[in-house]
């Protein structure tokens, strides 16, 4: 079943366009995280779904109801979808649970007592239900947010930045308890961040944007193993950017010969360090020397200089090998198990 469907959605101010034929599908209960740099459009994609935003045109449609398009504009209190950001928005002078019990006027007091009682219990937070704003943490505070957000029980939650203002211990926790809740109430999600591990970690698929416009759609591992372009590739991890010529069915490039269905004379190969190996010499292994070791705690990766082209490369190692700037080595493109490259 589809919950989201927007199709061609743009958004100009002024003269500026900011967001250009934007279209998604989101299954029930689905988690898309849409990522990208300041300014590239997220936060102005969630406002025209969550309707405080008129898109310039395109079309929005909530459980196969049209909440937007060139003659149907859904008010925002009207279309169920709950949004979340970074800074919470809680009411100071109310308790948690009168927080959390905000949006639920409608329903019955016995109605509302159930509903705050299973959000607290589903957040943790139960001991903390009398406790205002200013006694709790900010990751219990981000938590009361998303507790009322979900208590509504909405059509689509928007989470916009929800981590972003919390440091990078309570980061990891959150997003995994995040993700925990969201999937637990099915909830379908769509997350709004410049933070690739919260999107790699949180999302059933990631959406990347670039000024305004969808450069990939993709799972997690989609998007890191085959990127679509350079600016995704480079937006996800270290890559190395090599030249190739066709040889016959291959290529050439300095690290050896390798296979590919591409057409054109020459290339750019993108491979990531994962995918080069150290080791012994042999028949197709290149001789390279290292020019800077950078020690990242789980691993250390290597600048090498191959000997015979000049290419500088990087490559990741385990972090308790012994090496030393200036050593002579060898390196062999994992062409097995490659992956994670990309031709441009
Ligand atoms: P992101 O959330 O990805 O950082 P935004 O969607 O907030 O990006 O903004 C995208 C672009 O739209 C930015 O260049 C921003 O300056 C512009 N923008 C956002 N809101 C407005 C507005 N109300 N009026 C004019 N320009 C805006
Ligand atoms: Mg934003």
């Amino acid at each position: 079943m589809i919950t989201l469907q927007i199709e061609n959605l743009s958004k100009t101010y002024d003269k500026n366009t900011v967001v250009t034929d934007f279209s998604l599908e989101v299954a029930k209960g689905e988690i898309v995280a849409l990522i990208g740099e300041s300014g590239s459009g997220k936060s102005t994609i969630l406002k025209m779904i969550s309707g405080f935003e008129k898109p310039s045109a395109g079309s929005i449609e909530i459980n196969n109801e049209t909440v937007c398009s060139k003659q149907v504009f859904v008010e925002p209190e009207n279309r169920q979808v709950a949004m979340v950001f970074p800074d919470h928005s809680l009411f100071p002078h109310l308790s948690a649970e009168k927080n959390i019990a905000f949006a639920l006027n409608k329903h019955s007091r016995s109605e509302r007592k159930r509903i705050v009682n299973q959000m607290l219990q589903l957040i943790g937070l139960e001991e903390l239900r009398k406790n205002k704003p200013h006694q709790m943490s900010s990751g219990q505070l981000q938590r009361i947010a998303l507790a009322r957000s979900l208590a509504f029980q909405p059509k689509l939650l928007l989470l916009d930045e929800p981590l972003s203002k919390l440091d990078v211990m309570l980061k990891k926790r959150m997003r995994e308890e995040i993700k925990q809740i969201i999937t637990q109430t099915e909830t379908t999600t769509i997350l709004v961040t410049h933070d690739k591990e919260d999107a790699f970690v949180i999302a059933d698929r990631v959406v990347v944007l670039k000024d305004g416009v969808t450069q990939q759609m993709d799972t997690p591992e989609g998007i890191y193993f085959k990127p679509k372009n350079e600016y995704v590739a480079h937006f996800f991890g270290r890559v190395n950017t090599i030249h190739a010529e066709r040889n016959g069915k291959g290529y050439n490039t300095p690290l050896g010969c390798i296979q590919a269905k591409e057409n054109g004379e020459c290339c750019r190969v993108l491979i990531r360090p994962e995918n080069l190996n150290i080791g012994q010499q042999s028949d197709d292994a290149i001789p390279a020397t290292i020019t800077k070791i950078t020690f990242y705690g789980q691993q250390k990766e290597l600048q090498l200089q191959l000997c015979e082209s000049q290419q500088l490369i990087t490559v990741v190692i385990p972090n308790y090998e012994k090496v030393n700037v200036g050593q002579q080595l060898f390196c062999k493109l994992n062409t097995e198990e490659l992956t994670s490259w990309a031709m441009v």
